[in-house]
C-alpha cells in the first residue's frame, strides 16, 4: 500500500491548528501521547492570527455590540484567574519570548449605571479571587492621564494584559513538535468515521486513526463535527480590529469599557489597537469578513471619547476576524455525550482561556479530572442526539 494511502495511527488526532489545537498539542505531547495535528490551511491564520490578543482577567463586558446574548460574565471568572496563573509561566515552559506583557487595565464606566455595574462585578470578583480596585475617575485620570473627563469611575486589575497573536500559537506548536508532535498543514480534513476503539479522520487520501479526537476548528467546529455525523449548534461570527499607525510609547495599559465592547491598547510596536467586538460584515457563511463602515466609525467614535488622543493619530489598518460563537456565547469544552473520545473545545474568548483549555484537553485525554469544573460548559448542550454508524474497522492503540 503506497504512503499517500496508510492509514497511521496515532493516540490523539487535533483538527485545527489555532491557538487551541496548538496549546492541546502541547500539553499532549508533553504528557507522552503521540499527536497529529491537521490543519486545513497555514496554522494560525484564522481566529487566533487576526485576534486583539488581550488577557481579559479582571469581568469582562456582557455583550459585543450587535450581540443578543449576554455573556456570564460571572461564571468566566473563576476561568479567568485560572487562565491567569497559566500565562505567568507559558514563557518558560514553551521556552519562548511571546511579547507577554501583563500591564494592567482598566475597565472604565461613564453613567452612573455602568457604576453600578463596577461595584457589582468587583464582587463578583473578589468572590473568584480576583484582585481588582475600583476607582473614581479622578484617581483612573492620576494613573492613566489620558483617560477623558467623561470617566466617571473605573476598576483597575494588574493582571490584564497582551500576548502577541502572531507568536504565541507557533510558539504552543514549536514545543509541541520538539515533544514529537507532527504538524500537518494544509490538511483539511474531509471525513471522520467512527471505528471500533475510535475514529478514523481522513484528509483525501490521506487518514490517521485515533481512540481520541480534538475539534478545534474554531468557526468551523460545527461543520467538522458534521463529518463525524454529530449536529452542533455553533456559528461563525466575524468581528474586526482596528490599528493606528506606530507611536512612541503612550500606554502600557489595556482600557476596556464596561457598558459596550471596546478595548484599547498599545502593543510593542508601537501601534494602538482599537477593538471590542464590534460586528463585521460577513461576506460568506464560512466566516469571511470584510471590514464594516459603521463598525469602524462607531467602535472609533467610542475609543476617542474614552481616550481622546486617539483622534490624532492616522489609523493604518482595518481587519475582520472569525470567531466560534455558541448559542448561550459560552466556552465549550469536553466530550460530546454519545460519541467516546470525540472532544471539542471552542467558543468565546479562546485566546485568553488557551493555556487552560490546553491543560484541561490533556487531563480529559487522561482521565484525570480537569483543573477547573467543566462540566456546564460540555459540548451536550450544543447537541441535538445523533447516532454515529459504526463502520468497518478497528482503531489499536
Ligand atoms: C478580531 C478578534 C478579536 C478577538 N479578541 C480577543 C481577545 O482580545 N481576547 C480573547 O481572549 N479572545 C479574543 N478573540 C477570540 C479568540 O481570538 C478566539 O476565540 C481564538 O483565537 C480561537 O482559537 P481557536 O484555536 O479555537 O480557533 P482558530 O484560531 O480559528 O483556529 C481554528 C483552525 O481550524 C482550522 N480548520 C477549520 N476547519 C478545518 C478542517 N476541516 N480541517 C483542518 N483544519 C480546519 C482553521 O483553518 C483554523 O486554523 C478575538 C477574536 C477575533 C476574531
Amino acid at each position: 500500500m503506497s504512503e499517500l494511502h496508510r492509514t497511521r495511527r496515532t493516540d490523539v488526532v487535533i483538527i485545527g491548528a489555532g491557538i487551541l489545537g496548538a496549546a492541546a498539542a502541547f500539553h499532549l505531547a508533553e504528557a507522552g501521547h503521540r499527536v497529529a495535528v491537521l490543519e486545513r490551511g497555514a496554522p494560525n491564520r484564522e481566529g487566533s492570527g487576526t485576534t486583539a490578543g488581550n488577557l481579559h482577567i479582571q469581568g469582562i463586558h456582557t455583550r459585543r455590540p450587535g450581540q443578543d446574548v449576554p455573556v456570564d460574565s460571572e461564571r468566566f471568572l473563576p476561568l479567568q484567574r485560572a487562565a491567569s496563573e497559566r500565562w505567568s509561566t507559558v514563557e518558560k515552559r514553551l521556552d519562548a519570548d511571546v511579547e507577554l506583557r501583563r500591564g494592567g487595565g482598566f475597565m472604565v464606566a461613564e453613567t452612573a449605571e455602568q457604576e453600578n455595574e463596577l461595584h457589582e462585578k468587583r464582587e463578583w470578583e473578589r468572590a473568584a479571587g480576583i484582585a481588582t480596585e475600583l476607582l473614581t475617575g479622578d484617581q483612573a485620570r492620576e494613573w492613566l492621564p489620558l483617560l477623558s473627563d467623561r470617566v466617571r469611575a473605573a476598576t483597575w486589575c494588574a493582571l490584564d494584559g497582551y500576548a502577541n497573536p502572531l507568536l504565541i500559537t507557533p510558539a504552543y506548536l514549536a514545543a509541541a513538535f520538539r515533544h514529537g508532535a507532527q504538524v500537518h498543514a494544509f490538511t483539511p480534513v474531509t471525513g471522520i468515521d467512527r471505528v471500533v476503539g475510535g475514529y478514523v479522520v481522513h484528509s483525501g487520501d490521506r487518514s490517521w486513526s485515533a481512540p481520541v479526537v480534538v475539534n478545534a476548528a474554531g468557526p468551523w467546529i460545527g461543520e467538522v463535527a458534521a463529518l463525524a455525523g454529530i449536529a452542533l449548534e455553533m456559528a461563525p461570527v466575524v468581528i474586526q480590529m482596528h490599528a493606528t499607525v506606530r507611536v512612541p510609547p503612550v500606554m502600557r495599559h489595556l482600557v476596556q469599557h464596561i457598558g459596550e465592547g471596546m478595548s484599547v491598547k498599545q502593543v510593542t510596536a508601537g501601534n494602538l489597537l482599537i477593538g471590542g467586538g464590534w460586528p463585521a460584515r460577513p461576506v460568506t457563511t464560512a466566516g469571511r469578513g470584510t471590514a464594516s463602515m459603521a463598525s469602524l466609525t462607531g467602535n472609533l467614535a467610542q475609543a476617542c471619547r474614552v481616550l481622546p488622543f486617539l483622534a490624532g493619530l492616522r489609523l493604518l489598518r482595518v481587519w475582520a476576524g472569525p470567531l466560534a460563537a455558541t448559542p448561550d456565547e459560552m466556552p465549550v469544552i469536553g466530550e460530546v455525550p454519545g460519541h467516546p473520545g470525540f472532544l471539542v473545545a471552542g467558543g468565546t474568548y479562546a485566546f485568553t482561556f488557551a493555556p487552560l483549555w490546553g491543560e484541561t484537553l490533556r487531563a480529559l485525554v487522561a482521565g484525570d479530572r480537569p483543573p477547573e469544573p467543566i462540566d456546564d460548559l460540555g459540548p451536550g448542550r450544543l447537541t441535538r442526539r445523533t447516532e454515529t454508524p459504526l463502520r468497518k474497522g478497528s482503531c489499536p492503540r
